[in-house]
């Protein structure tokens, strides 16, 4: 069994920090910038990985609430 937790990551090139891959591209990174090609990298790679673990198991689907939800509220004021 794999586990994998959330990750939090985020990754700015110094020189050219406008720069984002998801929506500029690689055809966007200046002057083959090694820290913008690492971006694109690493965005690439995390949105592979993604794909793959949505191939490998769906996400799971939330529990659809039953249709007459509301009225088995109970209402605080009555
Ligand atoms: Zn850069």
């Amino acid at each position: 069994m794999l586990k994998i937790g959330v990750v939090r990551w985020r990754g700015k090139c110094s020189r050219h920090p406008r720069f984002d891959p998801c929506s500029d591209g690689p055809g966007a990174i200046k002057g083959g910038c090694a820290r913008c090609a690492a971006l694109a990298e690493i965005y690439d790679l995390h949105r592979r990985m993604v794909a793959l673990m949505r191939g490998f198991a769906p996400p799971a689907v939330k529990k659809k609430l039953p249709d007459n939800f509301e009225e088995r509220q109970i209402g605080l004021f009555e």
